[in-house]
């Protein structure tokens, strides 16, 4: 190989042109780390890079806010872009509608539940005769508190 060499042990360049790969590669909906990962940074860089760079931070936020809005647009029309990023298309609607109503008629009460029997489980909290109790005893003690 030519050109420059880097010393054993020595942590990879985060310079310019790494620097345009990893905020493209942010922006292009990566997550951090993946996007470290794949330039080949360690992860602390860029942020430290951030805290300390005003103009990198600034490139930096820019990249992530792209990033995450190109995600959010890579998302499949569906419920949950629905409810979770409020996308009013036909195709999001629909199927917000058609899930919520499956759901109401599912919830619907059945005719009866069981409550008799041995359906239930008691836990019995106080431990026995002979047991240590250890690392449990807060717990019990809040247990008996609440
Ligand atoms: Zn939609």
């Amino acid at each position: 190989m030519t050109g420059e060499r880097r010393g054993r042990g020595r942590p990879a360049l985060f310079d310019g042109p790494t620097q345009d790969r990893y905020l493209a590669a942010v922006a292009d909906g990566m997550y951090l780390n993946a996007a470290a990962d794949r330039i080949g940074i360690h992860r602390n860089v860029p942020t430290r890079l951030a805290r300390t760079d005003a103009v990198f931070g600034a490139r930096l936020n820019d990249a992530k806010a792209e990033g995450r809005k190109r995600r959010i647009d890579n998302l499949p029309h569906d419920e949950s872009r629905y409810c979770n990023y409020k996308c009013r298309c036909p195709q999001c609607t629909t199927a917000a509608t058609t899930a919520r109503t499956a759901r109401r008629a599912q919830d619907t009460p059945p005719e009866q539940e069981d409550h008799g029997g041995e359906s239930g489980t008691i836990h019995d909290l106080i431990p026995g005769p002979g047991t240590t109790v250890g690392k449990s005893v807060s717990s019990l003690l809040l247990l008996r508190a609440s």
